[in-house]
């Protein structure tokens, strides 16, 4: 009997050169090869008779062998071996190509499985390149689920699929089961031993569906249940706790009353503050949600107890609308705001920094880079970043390495589903602002063809007219390869030449120089501008509430939740708002989605539904998601069994007992070792 850990050069048949293709593969031990799953199966199990075979789908039938296999060599390099089969229901013809040992293999008048697809022509029907076995031996490649394993140079699937039947055989005794019986009992999962045979030789579709099904609850519970004991590991990471100062101070300041959402997330942060270890925690809430002022008060518990906090913002842009907003804010409370962006000038940039070394500024607001990069700080206790979605997990641990522990404060904007988020952030603790300020109106969305195009042009000289400004986003900065794309420069060019000469169109995309940009953004803030054309620049956080208005040109190119930010852009004013999606796309699909949006401005929903459209992997698009990768479970197909794996992990880590109890160890361990390696990278 073999050990788990044992070479697979126990195996018979792996020698060193495909021990080594096998390392290339990253399998190294026999439980390396267990656990390297088929990437697919090919049904096998059905037999038919010869007559009921269909053209082009592959299939399995048992016949004699009824002529003498004959190999006709045609040219070089082409040999054709043939000869006929027959059952009781039909006769036909086989051939081989380039196969000429199929004819010392396959005997006349003996019995065989055959396992190909059926092809008709002129010529009759027949099959090329079949499988077979002969009847008596074991079924290995024929009237079975076969395993379809990812391949690569060097190792055929017969190969690979024998030598992890062997590894089986030999190992699979010592299978560490990760999951115990009451667990397994309450989720209704099959034992790690039946999941290992049946993923690799299933029984049937049923018995597969079990074992898929309990190889990724195994996965997305591990996964859970790591990424909480870190969590909680990083949560006992002591911290001299703050006093809490009187709320009602900070309150008494605002021009306007928190919502219930706010006042609960800003008591979250406070007891966090307060609690004596380290606050990581996630605010997540929809555009316009009010999650700027939850920061506030966070920044202001700080400054009271003596510490600085910093505000990171993903563009210069926000960051000068947030260092001037939360100025407005917090000055008259006596906290100390400063500015540090990359379109300061050198001496603006040396007086900030030593305002921030010498603690005369208590909040630093600035872009993520400038803040992570060469900033000394006297001391910083708290780090807020803003509209973070963009940031994965390795981000934050490096920021966390950064000063003394400092307390964590995430601003999401992508309001995401609960499962997803203890995906993405499950090494934060969550706060959901669902609840918007009073008084919002919802933004009408309206999806139209070119055939509106007047109309809605008339519609933009109106809002204008009645004072209000415009938005228009376009897919491109440039005139570009992609013809069916509108880009920001030329349609701003064109509508003011053409089509409001008589209006103030300006121009904001990224690859203007900040100052340019700052200073374009500036002013259509100020009112100085009409109609602002922009590329995706303006997505997050820009707060102008005179602006009514949301165009935006080949809305199909963008995502849902884009969209959905996109359009959060206006509306935050008293006066009603709307957003226009000019697309020409008629693609069911994509018509789908757009008008998704015009049904509903809950971000939450939407976020759901695109989720169920596109998948995680798409709906967190080419940024850097930091969604980990299974190897069995799909994030899009398994949303059940990950709530249940985290139903089941949040118990489990809740629980005083079982983590210590001996059932529970080699999940313990397993954890550890992933988690080990995690951290180390
Ligand atoms: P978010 O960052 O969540 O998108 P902001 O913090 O920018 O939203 O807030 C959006 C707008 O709502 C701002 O103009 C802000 O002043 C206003 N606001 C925030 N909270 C309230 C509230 N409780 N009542 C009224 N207005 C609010
Ligand atoms: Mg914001």
């Amino acid at each position: 009997m073999a050990q788990l850990f044992d070479s697979v050069r126990y195996l018979k048949g792996v020698g060193e050169a495909r021990a080594k293709t096998f390392a290339s593969l990253g399998i190294h031990t026999l439980y390396d090869l267990i656990s390297y799953f088929p990437r697919t199966y090919e049904d096998r199990s059905r037999i038919l008779p010869i007559a009921e075979l269909q053209v082009d789908e592959p299939a399995c039938f048992r016949a004699f062998v009824t002529s003498q296999p004959r190999t006709h060599h045609i040219r070089k390099g082409l040999d054709l071996t043939k000869l006929t089969v027959a059952d009781e229901t039909a006769r036909l013809n086989l051939t081989f190509f380039n196969q000429s040992y199929v004819a010392d293999n396959l005997e006349y008048s003996r019995e065989y499985y055959f396992y190909g697809t059926l092809n008709g022509d002129y010529m009759g029907y027949q099959i090329t390149n079949p499988i077979f076995e002969p009847v008596e031996k074991p079924g290995l490649l024929t009237r079975r689920i076969m395993p379809i394993y990812p391949l690569t140079a060097g190792l055929h699937n017969n190969l690979i699929s024998r030598s992890v039947q062997q590894a089986l055989e030999a190992c699979l005794e010592e299978l560490p089961e990760l999951l115990p019986e009451a667990l397994r009992t309450q989720y209704g999962l099959c034992d790690a031993v039946t999941a290992y045979r049946n993923i690799h030789a299933p029984a049937s579709f049923e018995a597969l569906a079990q074992a898929r099904h309990r190889l990724i609850f195994e996965e997305f519970f591990i996964f859970s249940v790591g990424l909480s004991l870190l969590r909680a590991s990083r949560g006992r990471k002591r911290r001299e706790a703050f006093a809490l100062p009187d709320q009602a101070e900070f309150e008494a300041a605002l021009p306007f009353s928190l919502t219930g959402a706010q006042r609960r997330a800003i008591g979250e942060i406070a007891a966090d503050l307060s609690g004596g270890s380290v606050m990581n925690r996630l605010v997540q809430g929809d555009v316009g949600s009010g999650k700027t002022v939850v920061a506030a008060a966070a920044a202001w518990i700080t400054a009271k107890n003596g510490g600085q906090a910093a505000l990171m913002a993903p563009t210069e842009i926000l960051a000068e609308q947030h260092a001037q907003g939360l100025e407005k804010l917090l000055g008259p409370l006596g906290v100390r705001v400063a500015l540090l962006t990359g379109s300061m000038t050198p001496a603006q940039k040396k007086t900030a920094r030593a305002a921030i070394a010498g603690h005369e500024a208590d909040l630093i607001v600035g872009t993520h880079a400038l803040i992570s990069e060469a900033t000394d700080f006297a001391r910083l206790d708290l780090v807020i970043a803003d509209e973070q979605h963009r940031f994965g997990v390795a981000q934050r641990a490096a920021l966390a390495e950064k000063g003394d522990d400092p307390h964590l404060l995430v601003m999401s904007a992508t309001p995401i589903p609960r499962t997803l988020a203890l995906i993405l952030y499950g090494d934060l603790d969550l706060s959901v602002i669902d609840e918007l300020p009073p008084g919002r109106q919802s933004i009408d969305t309206f999806l139209v063809g070119e055939d509106k195009r007047a109309r809605i042009n008339a519609f933009i000289r109106r809002q204008v007219s009645e004072g209000h400004q415009v938005y228009i986003v376009c897919p491109a900065i440039e005139e570009g390869e992609d013809e069916s794309l509108r880009s920001a420069e030329a349609w701003a060019e064109t509508l003011q030449m053409a089509v409001f000469p008589d209006l103030r169109v300006a121009l904001l995309h990224g690859k203007m120089k900040s100052a340019q940009k700052e200073a374009a953004m500036a002013a259509f803030a100020r009112g100085e501008q009409d109609i602002l054309v922009a590329t995706t620049v303006i997505e997050v956080g820009v707060d102008v509430p005179n602006a009514t208005l949301m165009v935006i040109e080949n809305a199909d190119r963008f995502g849902l939740s884009q969209l959905h930010q996109l359009r959060g852009r206006v509306g935050r004013g008293a006066a009603k708002s709307y957003c226009v999606l000019f697309s020409s796309n008629r693609n069911p699909e994509t018509l789908k989605r757009l008008r998704a949006l015009c049904k509903t401005n809950d971000g939450f929903e939407i976020s759901r539904e695109d989720l169920a459209l596109r998948g995680p992997g798409d709906f967190f698009g080419t940024r850097q998601h930091g969604l980990p990768a299974f190897k069995v479970g799909s994030l899009e197909l398994d949303m059940q069994t990950l709530q249940d794996a985290q139903t089941a992990a949040a118990d489990f880590v809740s629980s005083e007992e079982l983590p210590g109890r001996p059932e529970y160890q080699p999940l313990m361990e397993r954890i550890r070792a992933l988690f080990a390696t995690a951290e180390g990278t």
